[in-house]
Parts: C-alpha cells; structure tokens; sequence
C-alpha cells in the first residue's frame, strides 16, 4: 500500500497552535493509503498550545530562500524552527518512501493553497507554508486533504 503523509490536527489530533484539533478527516484516504500522521511544528520542538505564527513577507518559497520569516505574533523571529520542522517533515517523507502529503491549508507550516498574511488580523493571501514548501521542491506532491 502506498504511504501519504498527513497533518496530525487533521486526524483528530490536538496538536494545534491553540491546543486543538480538527475533526479526523482520513475516512476517505484510508482505503487507498497507509496514514503516516505528522506535525511539523511539533516535530521542530515547539509546545502545544504555543503561540499563533505567521510568514511574514512572502510564503514558504520565499523563507527556504531567505526573503521572508516565520514571527510569533509578539514578534519572535522562530523562521529556524519552522525550517527545523519542514526539513524533520521531509525526512519522514524519505524514511516512509511517501510520495505525497495531504496537509493543512492556512497554516505557516502546512498551508497548501493560501497562508495568512503576516498582520496577524485574519487576511488571507495565495501561498504555501515553509513545509509545502520544502517538500514541493523535493518532488512529494502536496494536497489538500478538504
Ligand atoms: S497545520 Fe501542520 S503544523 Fe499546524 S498543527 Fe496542523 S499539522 Fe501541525
């Protein structure tokens, strides 16, 4: 069976920013795939709950490549964590021989669509998380799950 990497809070596990988690939402990708659940953000050392995150400046192309940071919203520079966790993501990846990630749309870390701005108000704009990323550049396909 082949193997898909999954955003852990969207397999009801409560590894969100604020301690929460979605509803587990692998019903459909069980039959057609082994799920490898996985947080980037907790794979990078950070504590759950931790506080709220944003790239600021550009998505996750524009951090792998040194023209935009990941801040906390009190103004922690937390960009090396982030990558941390991306590059932690990505060697799961290679040990498990997965070929695509279904991740969390929004987030600075799994965002695959859209991202929020930076402002830290709730705009949102097209882009991708430093995760997405990291495993985009490395040829594992990144979906959105819903
Ligand atoms: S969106 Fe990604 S980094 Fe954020 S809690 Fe979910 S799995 Fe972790």
């Amino acid at each position: 069976m082949k193997v898909c990497i999954v955003s852990s809070c969207l397999l009801g596990l409560a590894c969100r920013y604020d301690g929460k988690a979605f509803v587990d939402l692998s019903e459909n990708l069980k039959s057609k795939y082994l799920i490898v659940p996985v947080c980037p953000e907790q794979l990078s050392g950070l504590p759950t709950p931790r506080e709220k995150c944003e790239i600021v400046g550009g998505d996750g192309f524009d951090v792998l490549s040194n023209r935009a940071k990941v801040m906390t919203e009190s103004g922690r520079d937390v960009t090396d964590v982030f990558i941390k966790g991306a590059k932690m993501t990505l060697k799961i990846c290679k040990i498990t021989n997965a070929k695509i990630a279904f991740l969390k749309d929004f987030s600075p870390s799994c965002g695959v669509k859209s991202i929020y701005n930076g402002s830290f108000s709730g705009k949102k704009v097209r882009g991708v998380g430093v995760t997405t990323a990291l495993l985009t550049k490395n040829k594992i396909k990144v979906e959105k799950i819903i």
